[in-house]
């Protein structure tokens, strides 16, 4: 049984066929041995279940047959440039004409009265049949026919590799022991791993697929789920968290606000008290659209903490946000003397040092920053509560890293972003959500047009009167690719083109490739007025608040999500003033108008989430990169949403038979753990 195991583990090269060359082929698609082969999970499949006669064909079929070679004519006519090899083939029934292009690699390999598998598109014409480049392999009579996998591939390597290797490893499988325990198996009527792995790649039917299909998905889950469960329970410590003291009001914070609180706010707020005061340690998920006034409340929190003689920290996801975060708190707790302090990887040396300092002997009350708050060398003296701000940026770790620097201090998370319940507890937690769903008053619902390219100058003649009124406004670059460098290009090349149209207007570009400073700089202008429209890329995207913005600009709409849309969006209607925001775009792709449509009628951010995941698939919206969870290979978290409730209750039953996984028959399982999380966090099992 140990051998197999070993087998298993050994490295693709000890499969037949699989020289040095394709070796390192593989190793680029990540690849190594023979497990990381079987565990890549076909894309699709394809019916070869049916196996026709030549003499049955119907013009533009699909179909398989299996054919003797009767003739081979290599290079006998040109079809343009392309070499052709042309092969005649007969089943008995009737003969027919089987065309390659550029095939040279073929031709050495073909041979004569050998028979073959073809599986292809038909041609019918006038009686003469052809089949133009099908899928061709050597006939074996137990594996031509079937339902065929298809593998994403990289350039060397075909399906016909992938199957073939894909077959030796299995195998190996044989004699191997399942890594999920007995228990688990019976418990959850889930399949043998050998099973699955076999109908997964090469399912004999559609039941036992679907059968293969939920074992591996709930493997997936499952290991996703202990490993985050055990995470948890090593950073979280137990015990009782802190009881706020009921004597200490917030009321001298809210009544220094130069408004009311709505509604919305007010509950929120009282369900925030109320867990802070509480002995258990608070876990609450603050959900309200964007502009519904988040950072006030976690203002109100922060309050309460620091009279209360603890620290508190805020994490915000990008440097311009922090350093809002930042002016925003200093600004509001002037009155009260508290002091506050300011961190990102941009701030070194001396500054740094001495505020590390400070922040140790307590005199820092409140800190702000990005993820460079999770470091090490940052040392708190009391901290009692835990701010993250847009939060589904965040990683698991990353936060759970920031909560480990307190004594089970309470943990605030906002975010703009619905999501729903069993998702939203996989990532953190056991928690509370609390929903605002109020705007302030006096918030007029923002225009949303969509204009082609043609219709630019009326976007612009509007903008321009707007800064005439005293108001300022956002152009959004467009989006080229997934890459800093071309989008700051191209927001450079828009900001000359427009300093030459508008020149009495303030303009400003701004970009991710600029330093901290400068962006800090620009920033502070375009908050104080200085500048009336500041160009920017994506950067902007999250959080900024410049209430006297009315008007956005979005160049090349269709190149953005949904979500992404509204969180620009967002960033102007934050005060009374009519706000407007024009989506350009000229792309006529029906996804592109669905999205604008969308935009176009509706300002409400729960609408657009439900349509985002509509449009997109699940997948995509919940991308599992921006959460820092591991990548799934073939569980997706909102599709399984079911199969995920059945995981949670499995999980718990594991660890609470074996709460660190020491035991022999979960050794398997461990090791699947801790691969799947090697790559996204430091934590080890
Ligand atoms: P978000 O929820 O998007 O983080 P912010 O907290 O940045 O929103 O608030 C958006 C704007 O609304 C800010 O300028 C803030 O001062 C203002 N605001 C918040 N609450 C109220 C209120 N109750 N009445 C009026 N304005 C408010
Ligand atoms: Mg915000």
């Amino acid at each position: 049984m140990k051998d197999s195991i070993c087998s298993l583990k050994s490295k693709v090269s000890s499969i037949k066929g699989i020289g040095p060359q394709k070796a390192a082929k593989l190793k680029k698609m990540e690849i190594v041995t023979i497990e990381d082969l079987l565990s890549r999970f076909p894309r699709d499949y394809e019916d070869r279940r049916c196996l026709k006669k030549i003499a049955e064909l119907v013009d533009g079929e699909i179909a398989l047959l299996r054919c003797r070679v009767d003739l081979i004519v290599k290079n006998n006519y040109r079809y343009g440039k392309q070499r052709t090899l042309r092969l005649l083939a007969s089943d008995g029934s009737g003969t027919i004409e089987v065309l390659f292009f550029n095939a040279a690699y073929l031709e050495s390999t073909i041979i004569k009265n050998g028979i073959y598998c073809f599986f292809g598109k038909i041609s019918k014409n006038d009686g003469r049949i052809q089949i133009i480049h099908p899928d061709m392999t050597k006939w074996e009579d137990n594996r031509s026919t079937g339902i065929m996998p298809l593998y994403n591939l990289t350039l060397g390597i075909s399906q016909n590799d992938m199957r073939k290797w894909i077959r030796s490893a299995l195998d190996l499988l044989s004699c191997c022991s399942d890594y999920l325990p007995q228990d688990t198996l019976s418990r959850n009527c889930l399949c043998d791993i050998e099973y699955a792995l076999t109908n997964i790649h090469f399912p004999k039917d559609l039941q036992r697929l679907k059968e293969a299909k939920y074992r591996l998905i709930f493997e997936e889950l499952l290991v996703l789920q202990t490993g985050l469960l055990i995470m948890r329970s090593r950073l979280t410590e137990s015990g009782n968290g802190i009881g706020f003291s009921e004597k200490i009001s917030i009321d001298p914070f809210i009544h220094s606000l130069p408004y009311k609180l709505t509604k919305a706010q007010e509950r929120v707020l009282e369900d925030i008290i109320k867990d802070m005061e509480a002995l258990k340690v608070m876990n609450r998920l603050i959900q309200g659209d964007v502009g519904s006034g988040k950072t006030v409340l976690s203002a109100a929190a922060i309050y309460k903490a620091i009279r209360s003689g603890y620290q508190a920290v805020m994490m915000a996801p990008t440097e311009l946000l922090a350093k809002q975060h930042f002016e925003t708190m200093t600004e509001g707790f002037k009155a009260f003397d508290f002091k506050v302090g300011y961190l990102t990887s941009s701030i070194s040396g001396i500054a740094r040092r001495e505020l590390l300092k400070s922040l140790e002997n307590g005199e820092i009350n409140l800190l702000i920053g990005t993820h460079a708050l999770i470091q090490p060398t940052v040392c708190f003296k009391k901290l009692g509560l835990v701010i993250t701000d847009e939060q589904h940026r965040f990683g698991v770790a990353q936060r759970l890293l920031l909560t480990k620097k307190g004594s089970n201090p309470d943990i605030l998370i906002m975010t703009a972003t619905p999501i729903p319940r069993t998702l939203a507890i996989i990532l953190y937690g056991d928690l509370d959500i609390s929903i605002l769903n109020e705007l302030p008053p006096g918030r007029k619902a923002i225009i949303t047009k969509v204009m082609d390219q043609r219709l630019r100058t009326a976007a612009y003649a509007h903008l321009e009167e707007e800064i005439k009124k005293g108001r300022q406004a956002y152009i959004v670059a467009p989006l080229i690719e997934d890459s800093d460098q071309l989008e700051s290009k191209s927001a450079t090349a828009l900001y000359d083109e427009l300093k030459e149209k508008f020149q009495s207007m303030r303009l400003a570009l701004l970009h991710g490739e600029l330093k901290q400073q400068e962006k800090d700089a620009i920033m502070a202008r375009f908050h104080s007025g200085e500048i009336d429209a500041l160009i920017s890329t994506v950067v902007i995207e999250v959080g900024i608040n410049v209430p006297n913005a009315t008007c956005m600009l979005i160049e090349n709409a269709e190149r953005f999500g949904l979500a992404q849309l509204h969180q620009l969006r967002g960033r102007v209607g934050r005060a009374e003033h009519q706000s407007t925001c024009f989506l350009i775009t000229d792309s006529k792709t029906s996804l592109a108008r669905q999205r604008t449509q969308i935009m176009q009628e509706t300002n409400d951010g729960f609408i657009i989430a439900e349509k985002d995941l509509d449009l997109r698939g699940p997948g995509e919206f919940f991308g599992t990169k921006q959460h820092g969870i591991p990548e799934l290979k073939i569980a997706n978290l909102i599709k399984h949403i079911k199969i995920l409730n059945s995981v949670k209750i499995e999980a718990q039953m594991i660890l609470n038979l074996d709460p660190n996984l020491t035991r022999e028959e979960n050794a398997g399982f461990k090791e699947h753990i801790a691969k799947m999380f090697e790559k996204v966090s430091e934590f080890t099992l």
